[in-house]
């Protein structure tokens, strides 16, 4: 193996050199190697799905029915169980299913880039279609595509959980070589492991294994394990589900034992226990929501969020505070330089300057570039690329002239250090260049007290007009470690950082839904007070603090006071970061954040849900985020705030719709039983009630459109249960009159001498109309009915359609008539009925506006 070989064996057996892979050695590689991602893991198959279905107390319960149906020979109803639960099951399956083909699509979406050297540039390429033997670049933030032989490392740090477990940082080095083959992997510095991250430092290295053929390759079958756990919401509803069963199964013994008493057949008391068991049991109640999250997951994705975790849909609708990056999130990250300013003067960018301006830019920079069919591609950090171009345009020989020259040494650009370095060999002399942030390059330059005051007031001033600055210096010098002082300094590049489009209408959007937002920001406290101004998120440059402020507040202890009426936060260490996030949490804020470094990371893991960028983050920023943006806008948070009420909306019109009509359906039965009338309902029809009558709406409820003003409302608390007052006080008054109606029309029936089965068929008609009414009931919580606009979702009226068109094809087809003993209904009766079903509206209207007036 590679890491017991030099890199010029490792280059030799793998046939290919430092200088990278041609386009048609790659063509050629590709078609060998294949493409260089993992098999997915293995999925469940339909069928396992299907199987799944039936595995829940309640299809226990009816499979015992059918069962015992079949023994005493009552065949159809055993037949109609079977053919109910088989539906049940073919619907929850299709839901399923489509449910994790949607999410497979979305993480999908979301591609990794690798840097390579291919005919001879660096260029940015899919992770997938890397080979073997390319030439790839790291940095700090990425994920390691494939197993790689390093060839050149600097300060390089990986995290290597994924393999080893151990989740400490781990140094690598290219000159290590191992003479122990079967050294365990974590121990070979001279390797990188794909699916590792690079957290400190660069590195090139050389790809000596793709795909199925690398250390996790071989162990993918061990990753499947990955599997998101499923959201807290699911979880709740799902412990609801079985605490709902216990009760039921309390009430079950009671009515046994009561029917026992009154000496009701047993046969008659099983089957009256099971038709409660069934109408009682929200057992459609995951499912729903899983598909209301997945729907909303979907939509979220139109509009530049991919959800990593379904948790944080749920999430977002309680979001109270964005702390949001500026650079790209904010600003469009195009960087350009607009002047140079020395301790003199300002120099536009085309007019002529020191040559040692040029040579830091030039030699103090990652940044490449390459003509591509006579464009020209940039790659690279965008201040450094912003340099880059200023210098070609002043002068491209210079650039021509030094681009293959190699530093002795370098200090690459960390976000931490705010500064980067190299030293060079030029013409016998050595020299070390030096560029970052005016604070920090000052401290390390000779300058009298007076000037460095000068510079630093000159700086200020510019970074006060919205331009971000990074200061030049360099020195001659033999050191062989980059200097850490006596730089000559030459001035500083104000930079230009475009603001995004859309950004300030949506911190306007944003206010309005009772969302504050502030800046957490490298940059320097002037340039990112002049941005905040524009997007009208500060006012005042009391609402600026610097990290250095929050540190001295920090030691006194005294913090929080401060930081909570800041909205702008400049200079920041990720510490720091972390420390505001933590401050705001405390100051009861539910706390959404975006990060792209990988210094971000621990702050996104921090937040309540942390946000990563699809374009500019790091690999790692986003393996540690909730929600990337795929377009990095800050605009697209505010639609996933929207977003994530919308489905918690839809959710509870769900939870609404199917609770309300189990708690009718129980009180009909209870009442029932506490009068001592014959069963209201057969199983049979309880059964057809909930899976067919009832079976579609709420998937219907699930993909809702947003009610008017969901952004105009104030956030949701997040200690605030799902079953709060409003939904109780809905639960408890819808349920109970629809439950009561039914149960006095089947009384008044059976006393006006109607048969049982006639009474019977008349109840569930109403209920089945009930259960229609009581759709429409749930689109809203507090607006009136007849303020909502009803011809928004045409699905409300296809399943509403469907179900009440199915009742009525029933009543009139033979078999179905005698299945569930039903039979057409004189029109009289339909109009009484329908009346009567239509009361629930003015009894819902009622409840909202009671509800209003006692809640205020
Ligand atoms: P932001 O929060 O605006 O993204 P960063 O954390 O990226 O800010 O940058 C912080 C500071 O580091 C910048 O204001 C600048 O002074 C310095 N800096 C940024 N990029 C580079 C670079 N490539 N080389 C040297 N210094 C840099
Ligand atoms: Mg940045």
């Amino acid at each position: 193996m590679f890491h017991t070989k030099s890199a010029e064996e490792t280059l030799l057996d793998l046939e290919c050199s430092i200088g990278g892979l041609s386009s048609s050695e790659v063509a050629s590689r590709s078609e060998h190697y294949g493409k260089n991602y993992l098999e997915e893991a293995k999925k469940q198959t339909l069928l396992e799905i299907f199987v799944e279905q039936f595995k829940s107390p309640v299809i226990y319960i009816l499979l015992i029915a059918a069962a015992i149906s079949f023994a005493i020979k009552e065949f159809s109803d055993a037949g109609f169980i079977m053919a109910a639960l088989a539906m049940n099951a073919v619907v929850g399956t299709y839901q399923e299913y489509t449910a994790s083909e949607r999410a497979d699509a979305l993480r999908k979406v979301i591609k990794t880039y690798v840097n390579a050297l291919r005919d001879g540039n660096r260029v940015e390429i899919l992770s997938e279609d890397i080979t073997v033997g390319d030439i790839v670049f790291f940095e700090s933030g990425v994920k390691v595509p494939a197993d790689i032989r390093l060839l050149e490392t600097y300060e390089l740090q990986v995290n290597e959980s994924l393999l080893t477990g151990e989740s400490i940082e781990v140094n690598k080095n290219c000159n290590y070589i191992s003479s122990n083959v079967d050294e365990p992997l974590g121990e070979r510095q001279n390797m990188l492991y794909g699916g590792s991250l690079v957290t400190k430092g660069r590195a090139i290295g050389v790809v000596s294994a793709i795909a199925s053929q690398t250390e996790v390759g071989k162990i993918a079958s061990l990753l499947a394990s990955s599997k998101e756990t499923k959201p807290p919401l699911i979880l709740r509803m799902e412990k609801f589900s079985i605490n709902i069963s216990k009760m039921i199964g309390i009430i079950a013994i009671l009515i046994i034992m009561l029917g026992i008493y009154r000496e009701i057949p047993l046969k008659e008391i099983f089957f009256l226990t099971v038709a409660l068991v069934v109408s009682a049991i929200p057992e459609g109640l995951p499912v729903a929501i899983t598909v209301a999250l997945s729907v909303a997951s979907g939509v979220m994705s139109r509009r530049n969020v991919i959800v990593r975790k379904l948790s944080a849909i749920e999430g977002l609708g309680s979001c109270t505070l964005i702390a949001s990056d500026k650079t790209g999130t904010m600003t469009q990250n195009r960087l350009s330089v607009e002047y140079f300013v020395t301790k003199e003067r300002a120099y536009n960018p085309d007019e002529h300057i020191d040559e040692h301006v040029v040579l830091v830019a030039i030699l103090c920079n990652e940044s490449t570039f390459h003509k591509k069919e006579g464009e020209s591609v940039f790659i690279g950090d965008q201040v450094d690329v912003a340099l880059l171009r200023y210098t070609l345009a002043l002068d491209e020989s210079l650039f021509e002239k030094y681009k293959t020259l190699k530093p002795l040494n370098q200090i690459p650009y960390e976000p931490v250090n705010k500064y980067s370095a190299a030293s060079y060999e030029i013409d016998g002399k050595k020299v070390h260049f030096i560029k970052g942030s005016p604070e920090v390059i000052l401290g390390k330059c000779e300058l009298g007290e007076d000037d460095t005051k000068y510079i630093l007031k000159q700086v200020d001033e510019w970074a006060a007009k919205g331009f971000r600055n990074i200061a030049l210096a360099y020195k001659l010098s033999d050191e062989k470690e980059i200097a850490k002082e006596g730089y000559i300094y030459l001035g500083f590049a104000a930079i230009t950082d475009p603001l995004r489009e859309g950004v300030k209408e949506a911190v306007k959007t944003a206010e309005e839904a009772g969302i504050e937002v502030v800046m957490v920001t490298g940059d320097h406290p002037n340039t990112a007070f002049y941005i905040a101004k524009e997007l009208g998120i500060a006012i005042s440059k009391d609402e600026v603090i610097d990290g250095l402020e929050i540190s001295r507040w920090h030691e006194r202890g005294a913090y929080k006071e401060e930081i909570a009426h800041k909205r702008v936060f400049a200079r920041v260490s990720p510490e720091q970061k972390q420390l505001i996030v933590k401050t705001f949490q405390d100051l009861g804020h539910f706390v959404a954040v975006t990060g792209d470094g990988v210094n971000d990371a621990p702050a996104l893991k921090f937040a309540n849900i942390g946000i990563s960028m699809g374009k500019s983050g790091t690999d790692v920023a986003r393996e540690s985020s909730d929600l990337i943006l795929t377009d990095d806008a800050f605009s697209s948070i505010v639609n996933g705030i929207e977003e994530g009420r919308v489905a918690y909306d839809n959710i509870r019109k769900v939870i609404h719709l199917l609770i309300s009509t189990s708690f009718a359906e129980i009180t009909l039965i209870l009442l029932s039983m506490l009068f001592f009338i014959p069963i209201p309902l057969l199983p049979v029809q309880i059964l057809w009630l909930n899976l067919v009558a009832n079976g579609f709406q709420d998937m219907a409820l699930g993909v809702e459109k947003a009610e008017p003003g969901v952004l105009k409302r104030k956030a949701r608390d997040t200690k605030e249960p799902i079953f709060n007052k409003a939904m109780l006080s809905r639960v408890v008054v819808g349920g109970f009159y629809m439950g009561a109606c039914a149960f006095a029309l089947f009384y008044t029936l059976l006393e006006m001498g109607y048969s049982e089965d006639m009474a019977r068929n008349i109840t569930l008609l109403l209920m089945v109309l009930f259960e229609n009414v009581s759709t429409f009931n749930s689109r809203s919580e507090n607006n009136s009915i007849f303020k909502i606009n009803h011809f928004q979702n045409k699905f409300l009226w296809i399943s509403v359609i469907a179900a009440q068109g199915a009742h009525i094809i029933s009543m009139y087809n033979p078999f179905m008539q005698s299945l569930l003993s039903i039979s057409p209904v004189s029109i009289e009766m339909w109009t009484t009925l329908l009346f009567i079903a239509l009361t629930l509206v003015a009894v819902m209207e009622a409840e909202k506006f009671f509800r209003k007036r006692f809640s205020s």
